[in-house]
C-alpha cells in the first residue's frame, strides 16, 4: 500500500504520528516526514491514521500517485 500526505492541508496535528509512529514522523513545527511505501504490518495503523486526520490530508491506496517520474 502507498500513502501520500497532502502537505498543503496538513496542519501538524500529529494524530497520524501518534497512531502510526513507524510511518509518520513530525520534525519541528509543521514538518511531517512519512514513508510513501507502507509496510504490510503497518497498513492497519495507517488506515486508522488516515481516518483520524482532522483535515483528511492522508491519501491511501495502491493507486495513489506520488507524482514522481
Ligand atoms: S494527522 Fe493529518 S494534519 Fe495531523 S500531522 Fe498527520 S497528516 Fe498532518
Amino acid at each position: 500500500m502507498r500513502t501520500v500526505v497532502d502537505l498543503t492541508r496538513c496542519q501538524g496535528y500529529a494524530q497520524c504520528v501518534f497512531l502510526a509512529p513507524d510511518v509518520f514522523e513530525l520534525h519541528g513545527e509543521e514538518g511531517l516526514l512519512y514513508a510513501t511505501a507502507v509496510p504490510g504490518d503497518q497498513e492497519e495503523r495507517v488506515r486508522q491514521a488516515a481516518a483520524a486526520c482532522p483535515v483528511q490530508a492522508i491519501l491511501l491506496g495502491e493507486e495513489v500517485s506520488t507524482g514522481a517520474r
